[in-house]
């Protein structure tokens, strides 16, 4: 694919210390607070997508290495040891790992550059801060989870005492992707620890290394032994034998929809508690009355940032027809900004995508687009580089609503445009995806606004903005985005049983 040229992207930027040092540590599992060799010996390569090199290597766990991360959380839970501690001293420990994942940024987001391929900044500026914030935000949860009292409606007051509990769930089984590694594991864990749960999490395959560190900052804060556990390895495998490990009591999966079925299907033989952050289609809709360079502008961040590789990607432009021309105009002009680089290149804003396998993925995805009919505005190409998985920033218009560009989640820096006339159109043709994560309406008219919000099926509806995310608001999708919620209280909700206590005087 890529021929070296003078204009070539290139990866020659060295790795910190720091950086060498967690490469070459020896593959192993962190297990009951311990670093562990797997039973078999298996190891995955870690590929930094920047150059297509190999620069590490991480355990492939044995279905045997599954079965002791297990046990070794169902120990840590039902003895008490995390559950039982008072609230203020969890919420304390998890203060304590935030304090840590501060101080360790400039690492995390290294590694994070060299193991995804996004920019080292954005990692430190947007990875690492939501991570802290979504540890601080799930620590006070700790706290203040309490359960209520409620008279029984058909008894004669004060014969019965009844008050409603809520429990931990117990051992929840976490499995992440490979799109914000280190804030997907902490999302995870946050919520699972404030409850009082503990936790097996596997990061996924192609990018295991900062939830590795993240196990030594685990063990730093002095959290008890078992109640988190981190195992890499494959999904098909360990993944697989996480999901229907008859000890596992929650599953909470973030990821591709079709997985995401899979999963809650295999859960449900032992009817285990299932969230699932899944897929997403999402709309980015312009009015005709806006500022057209801000709304083009937010439009090119909403699709080209991270690489186009986010749940909530706004992947489907509708624009008024009266502005169309002109906001294409600016996405073209604002793509020069997004043109890829490695991701220790400290001027990148975009990098690589995260693996050969997505390259290819992606650009058969604007083969598809160009062979049905789609036109290309910009980019649908890659740069020429030594080896790293870079594709342009592409605008792909005269699409159709049936074309597989416009139906499907792509997840790369991919947008397909569309032309509308009127509100009730634009929102039916939002609506008209198996998705509902997100979606962004851009006008300055109020009323419009709130109309959208209303009428948009998906769980978040940004305004004037895309993709804000924020450790307090619950986030989540409709349709086939999911079930259930991350973030805010709904967010720890999902990891505590009511249990209803009823008590004759
Ligand atoms: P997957 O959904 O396959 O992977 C997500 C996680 O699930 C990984 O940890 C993976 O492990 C694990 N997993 C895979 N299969 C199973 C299984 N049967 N049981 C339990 N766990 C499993 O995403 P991919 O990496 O394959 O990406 C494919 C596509 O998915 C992307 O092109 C994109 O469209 C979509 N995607 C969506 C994401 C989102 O946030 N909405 C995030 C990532 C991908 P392992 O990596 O080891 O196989």
């Amino acid at each position: 694919m890529n021929n070296v040229s003078d204009s070539a992207v290139l990866s020659q930027f060295a790795y910190s210390e720091a950086a060498h040092r967690a490469l070459g540590r020896a593959p192993a599992l962190f297990i009951d607070g311990a670093w562990v060799a797997s039973t078999h010996g298996l190891t995955i390569p870690v590929i930094d997508p920047s150059s297509g090199k190999s620069v590490g290597a991480v355990v492939d766990a044995s279905e045997a290495d599954v079965d002791r991360a297990v046990a070794a959380a169902r120990r840590a839970f039902d003895d008490g040891r995390w559950t039982q501690l008072p609230p203020a001293a969890r919420e304390r420990m998890i203060q304590k790992l935030a304090d840590l994942i501060e101080e360790n940024c400039d690492e995390l987001a290294e590694l994070e550059a060299i193991d995804n391929g996004k920019p080292k900044a954005v990692a430190a500026a947007n990875d690492i801060q939501l991570s802290i914030g979504i540890l601080r935000e799930m620590a006070g949860w700790s706290t203040k989870l309490g359960g209520e009292l409620i008279e029984p409606s058909m008894l004669p007051r004060g014969t019965f005492h009844s008050y409603v509990r809520r429990e931990p769930i117990g051992v929840a089984a976490q499995i992440v992707p490979w799109n914000f590694p280190l804030f997907m594991a902490a999302a995870k864990i946050a919520p699972a620890l404030a409850a009082g749960c503990t936790v097996v999490l596997k990061p996924a395959e192609q990018t295991s290394l900062t939830a590795l560190r993240l196990a030594d900052l685990i063990a730093e804060a002095g959290f008890p032994a078992g109640v988190v556990n981190v195992i890499t390895g494959h999904g098909h495998s360990c993944g697989d034998r996480l999901v229907k490990h008859p000890d596992v009591d929650k599953v909470a999966f973030t990821g591709s929809t079709e997985v995401g079925k899979t999963i809650n299907r295999h859960a449900t033989d032992t009817l285990k508690r299932v969230t699932l952050e899944l897929g997403g289609k999402s709309p980015v809709v312009i009015f005709p009355d806006v500022d057209v360079q801000a709304a083009s502008s937010g439009a090119a961040g909403a699709i080209f940032f991270n690489a186009g590789q986010v749940c909530i990607a706004g992947s489907r432009l509708y624009a008024h027809r009266s502005i169309f021309d002109k906001i294409i105009e600016g996405i073209v002009d604002a793509a020069a900004a997004w043109q890829p680089r490695a991701s220790l290149d400290p001027s990148a804003q975009m990098g690589p995508l995260v693996s050969d396998e997505q390259f290819h993925r992606v650009m058969g995805y604007i083969e598809a687009g160009k062979k049905a009919g789609a036109t290309v505005a910009v980019g649908g190409d890659a740069p020429a580089s030594d080896g790293g998985f870079y594709i342009n920033p592409t605008v792909l218009v005269d699409v159709a609503p049936d074309m597989s560009v416009v139906r499907e989640e792509i997840f790369g820096p991919v947008l397909v445009a569309q032309r509308f006339d009127n509100l009730d159109e634009v929102a039916r043709e939002a609506n008209d995806s198996e998705y509902g994560l997100g979606a962004s309406v851009w006008t300055r008219d109020i009323a419009t606004m709130h109309q959208m919000a209303a009428k948009i099926r998906a769980g978040t509806v940004w305004g004037n903005c895309h993709a804000m995310i924020d450790p307090v608001l619950p986030f989540g999708g409709y349709k086939q985005s999911g079930l259930g919620r991350e973030m805010g209280r709904a967010g720890v909700e999902v990891y505590t049983e009511l249990k209803t206590v009823i008590i004759s005087l």
